[in-house]
């Protein structure tokens, strides 16, 4: 059983009266009376609620997070589970999310890296060897595949938001909201995904005149798009939707924000091949693992993320693939002021002079290393082959022997 979550609205939880209703008919057939059922899935937490994650935890004989902070995470949530069992000593191990690479990763760096790893590469992708000689690469090569992704991703946005306008289906603000105004060179950030509240999405805009002497600093711009929807009956998510797209609006940001509709796969692919930073502010730790972040990084972006999740292994692993910004655990509002506060401060200070920072013929040497960095390293480490083969080693093959041992001599150690 995998846990994907810390986040209450993620564990389903019944009440008695829906189990009486559902359910009756099936205790008996399996030998248990009403109290014996109903305990199966109960938790401190959920009161005499039937909570489906306590039961699957019970149920099952490996259980694991999506990460390794979130293993520790979920550990102390669930480890009462287990009477007298201490958090770091339940039975829940954790298997770090990982990303479909072929799917993420643009045609024109794929083409690239044909031209510079080992022949088959793909079939190896949890393999750091072969992805060495991404190091090879030279600089103006993956620099024109980047600007050229880029480039792409404006013109999508702008084609996108005319034809909508050219059929009416929008009015002026949508217009300005949907991105015109962004240009193909200046340094790009993105952030897209579902707008539940525990992202944060709008903590970039936690000081606002802050925000916008960064953003339209003449001798290096910054630009900032957003993609993403709510959940249908999350109103906290679509008010952060609106307030997005008011301040896409304000005259401050000089239409240096967009807030692209319709987020999807294809919008999704052509963004984390587009911009140049992926941004990432959860409220740590509810971030379980975050996945958006390593499609990135693997077409080039550096990450610029809270240290919650994936990212806590990807940094760790090799701080040149982006920054990573210590939370605050404060609560809720100074939390948020102080994780802002670091964020424009990694912005103003590290990631903006970085990126402008250009040699005779207009390349940043630099960035460019930075970003051969992330495609290196957190490539093979978040590739899904990396995760597909850990939850065959370390959770389904146990279990399908354990399960051998058990059915051998007719049941007979089950029945025991
Ligand atoms: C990757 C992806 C997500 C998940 O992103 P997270 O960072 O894990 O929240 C959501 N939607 C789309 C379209 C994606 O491609």
């Amino acid at each position: 059983f995998t846990s994907h979550t810390p986040v209450p609205a993620g564990h389903d939880v019944f009440s008695p009266q829906m189990m009486d209703r559902y359910f009756s008919f099936y205790w008996p057939r399996l030998g248990l009376d009403r109290e014996q059922f109903l305990a199966l899935g109960h938790h401190d937490g959920s009161g005499d609620g039937f909570n489906m994650t306590a039961l699957s935890m019970r149920l099952s004989g490996y259980r694991n997070g999506v990460s390794v902070r979130h293993g520790e995470i979920t550990r102390a949530m669930w480890h009462d589970l287990w009477p007298g069992v201490e958090a770091p000593l339940a039975p829940i191990t954790s298997i770090t999310n990982g990303v479909h690479m072929p799917t993420w990763i643009s045609a024109p760096l794929q083409q690239l890296l044909n031209r510079y790893l080992p022949e088959g590469w793909w079939e190896n992708l949890q393999d750091p060897d072969v992805w060495s000689n991404v190091q090879q690469i030279p600089d103006e090569e993956l620099w024109a595949v980047k600007s050229q992704n880029r480039q792409d991703l404006l013109e999508y946005l702008r084609e996108y938001t005319r034809n909508r306008w050219s059929t009416g289906e929008l009015d002026t603000k949508q217009v300005v909201a949907g991105g015109p105004f962004l240009e193909r060179r200046p340094l790009t950030i993105g952030f897209a995904r579902r707008f539940a509240t525990y992202k944060r999405a709008t903590l970039i805009f936690n000081d606002a005149d802050r925000l916008a002497r960064i953003l339209t600093n003449p001798e290096r711009p910054v630009q900032l798009i957003f993609a993403g929807k709510a959940h249908p009956a999350d109103d906290g998510g679509k008010r952060l939707i609106q307030e997005i797209f008011w301040r896409s609006l304000d005259p401050r940001f000089q239409g240096h924000i967009a807030f692209a509709e319709d987020y999807d796969m294809l919008l999704a692919e052509r963004l984390y091949a587009g911009v140049d930073v992926w941004l990432n502010n959860p409220r740590a730790p509810l971030e379980a693992s975050g996945t958006s972040g390593m499609k990135a990084a693997a077409n080039g972006a550096l990450n610029v993320s809270i240290l919650d999740g994936w990212w806590i292994e990807g940094w760790h692993a090799n701080e040149e693939t982006g920054w990573g910004i210590h939370p605050s655990n404060l609560p809720d509002g100074a939390g948020d002021q102080t994780d802002a506060e670091s964020l424009y401060r990694a912005l103003e200070t590290e990631v903006v002079p970085l990126f402008y920072e250009r040699d005779e013929h207009d390349l940043p040497r630099q960035w460019i290393a930075h970003s051969k960095e992330a495609i290196r390293t957190l490539g093979p480490m978040f590739s899904s082959q990396r995760m597909v083969i850990d939850y065959i080693t370390e959770l389904y093959a146990p279990a399908c022997e354990g399960g051998l041992r058990w059915a051998e001599s007719t049941l007979g150690a089950a029945k025991r």
